[in-house]
């Protein structure tokens, strides 16, 4: 929902957007019989069949695929909330461009912090990475082509512990971790690219969850729970692309399928 273009869904050369191919799936799905609810998931039950309880109310099920995805990992220091939306931001492809020739930030060090600042460095005169170490964890190519970009400036071995602000941002309080001393960085923006924390708290009782709370799954899309499935982005080690999503799905339903008919 967040990406303006996908360009690597296979039969779309030109790119879509993805509110637009989710709307294409979901059409496609209906056409042949989906049934959708909009509401949120806030319990399952294991009773002779699944009881998932609902802010709708409670259904029966046979089976349960988990494609709940995850979400923006937020970095959980002052400003953070209240700044939000006012100069904090998790989606450089949603609100870089509402600060053409601004000045921002981005922490992380992942493959989301570097595109970030890359694409940001599109729009704005300048860009910082704040990283609390000081090697990236991003890919190669990506660290070289952030290396080479002018308006890029790393700032190595430091954290953001204060974001400062009023009705909007004004600047970020940093602290370096190797010294612990203390400094002011003056920007417009923070785009914060720290991960992504999955949606599995609600059905935590009934799977395996790994250390970063994924639910593991066998290729077959299998929980340990009798007709649970997980696919996507709440799934362990998933490469967290559309595509694969879209895989996933797949073989999820083919298994559910299979067990509701056995
Ligand atoms: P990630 O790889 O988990 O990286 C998160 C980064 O944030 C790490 O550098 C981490 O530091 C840092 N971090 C975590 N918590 C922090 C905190 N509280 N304060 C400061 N820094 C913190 O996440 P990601 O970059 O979002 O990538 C997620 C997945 O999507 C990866 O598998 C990635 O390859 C994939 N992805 C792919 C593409 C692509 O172009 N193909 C683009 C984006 C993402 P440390 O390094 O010290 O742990």
């Amino acid at each position: 929902m967040n990406a303006s273009l996908v360009e690597n869904y296979p039969g779309f050369p030109e790119g879509i957007s993805g509110p637009e191919l989710g709307e294409f799936m979901h059409r496609q799905a209906t056409k042949y019989g989906l049934e959708t609810l909009t509401t949120e998931v806030t319990g399952v039950r294991a009773e002779n069949a699944y009881e998932v309880s609902t802010t709708e109310g409670n259904m029966q099920a046979k089976s349960i695929i988990i494609a709940a995805g995850s979400e923006y990992r937020k970095l959980d220091v002052a400003g953070e909330e209240s700044l939000s939306g006012r100069g904090v931001s998790y989606c450089a492809t949603c609100d870089g461009f509402f600060f053409r020739d601004r000045e921002v930030a981005v922490v992380g060090g992942g493959d989301t912090a570097i595109t970030d600042a890359l694409e940001l460095a599109q729009h704005c005169r300048k860009v910082y990475i704040i990283h609390r170490r000081d090697q990236l964890r991003a890919t190669k190519a990506l660290q070289e082509k952030a290396f080479s970009q002018a308006k890029i400036e790393l700032v190595w071995n430091t954290v953001v512990h204060e974001i400062v602000g009023d009705r909007v941002l004004r600047s970020l309080r940093l602290r370096n971790v190797k010294t612990g001393q203390s400094s002011d960085l003056e920007v417009d923006g923070i785009f914060v690219a720290v991960g992504l924390k999955p949606n599995s708290q609600v059905f935590s009782q009934l799977v395996t969850l790994d250390e970063a709370r994924f639910i593991v799954t066998d290729e077959m899309m299998r929980t340990p729970a009798p007709g649970i499935f997980a696919a996507g982005d709440v799934r362990h080690n998933s490469f967290r692309q559309v595509i694969t999503a879209a895989g996933d799905g797949a073989a999820a339903a083919m298994s559910a399928f299979k067990y509701v008919k056995e």
